[in-house]
């Protein structure tokens, strides 16, 4: 049946995540450079302004990895309080993810950041409870999860009244010159560069096919809506290599 097919294709997508991510841990801060030209600490700086998360809340970012997400927030912070927040108004994020290397690697990398907490978890199933965090973070995830709806509801479960979802993805690119040329560098280039530097080719290959396959911005906004969220809007950057997508729970 088509039910039958579709857990199976899904234990298989989960499967594979956990070993390209295994895999890839211990060099995937060099990846990321290496594979986005850099460009991925500029987007990634990009999206906590954006969030521009206020002192004292609590942020949950989902499918965080080594914490090149959480760390940003927290400086962020930082900075706009002179680092003097006393402890009861302190921001804390909560990476989850479901890898333990990768968690592992981010673990060595702030191990004397209090601020933030590491959780291995499912973004299919949040081990919080419901109107729990201000705002809801996930940064080059959503589309490693087997199924991007129940993603966006636990997403909208555990986001208090009124608080924040911000999602970065790889998206569609639109225009034709662009898009041939993004074509000829992922497809090509960027599983040399796993072999080379990871010694993981099918891997890197995974996770550039995983690049094609999610939604477009407009597809991934109604599905946003679909589970609840309001004031949804989406922000392409470099031509809709990325996409940022926001919206808010009622
Ligand atoms: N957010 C980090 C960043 O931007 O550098 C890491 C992104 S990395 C490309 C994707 C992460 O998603 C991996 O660490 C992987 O283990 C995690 N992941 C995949 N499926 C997940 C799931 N169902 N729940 C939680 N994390 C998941």
């Amino acid at each position: 049946t088509s039910f039958g097919f579709q857990q199976v294709s899904e234990k298989t997508k989960a499967t594979k995540v956990q070993e390209v991510f295994s895999s890839v841990a211990a060099n995937y801060d060099l990846m990321n450079d290496v594979m986005s030209l850099g460009l991925h600490r500029l987007w990634k700086d990009y999206f906590v302004t954006k969030l521009a998360p206020p002192t004292g809340s609590k942020i949950i970012d989902v499918a965080g990895g080594t914490g090149d997400i959480a760390s940003r927030i927290v400086q962020y912070s930082d900075r706009r309080v002179g680092g003097a927040e006393s402890s009861d108004e302190e921001l804390q994020v909560t990476v989850v993810d479901i890898n333990k290397e990768m968690l592992t690697e981010g673990e060595k990398r702030f191990k004397n950041n209090e601020n933030i907490k590491w959780v291995h978890g499912d973004a299919l199933s949040l081990p919080f409870p419901s109107n729990h965090f201000d705002a809801y973070t996930i940064a080059f995830g959503i589309r490693n999860v087997s199924n991007f709806e129940q993603a966006l509801s636990e997403a909208y479960r555990v986001i208090k009244e009124g608080g924040r979802y911000l999602c970065m993805e790889f998206s569609q690119v639109d225009n034709i010159a662009l898009k041939s040329f993004y074509d000829a560098y992922s497809f090509q280039l960027i599983p040399v560069f796993g072999e080379l530097i990871a010694q993981d080719r099918p891997a890197y290959q995974y996770l550039v096919e995983s690049i094609r396959e999610f939604p477009d911005q407009e597809s991934f906004s109604n599905m946003i809506e679909g589970v609840g969220f309001v004031n949804v809007n989406y922000e392409s950057l470099l031509g809709g290599v990325v996409a940022i997508h926001s919206g808010f729970k009622p």
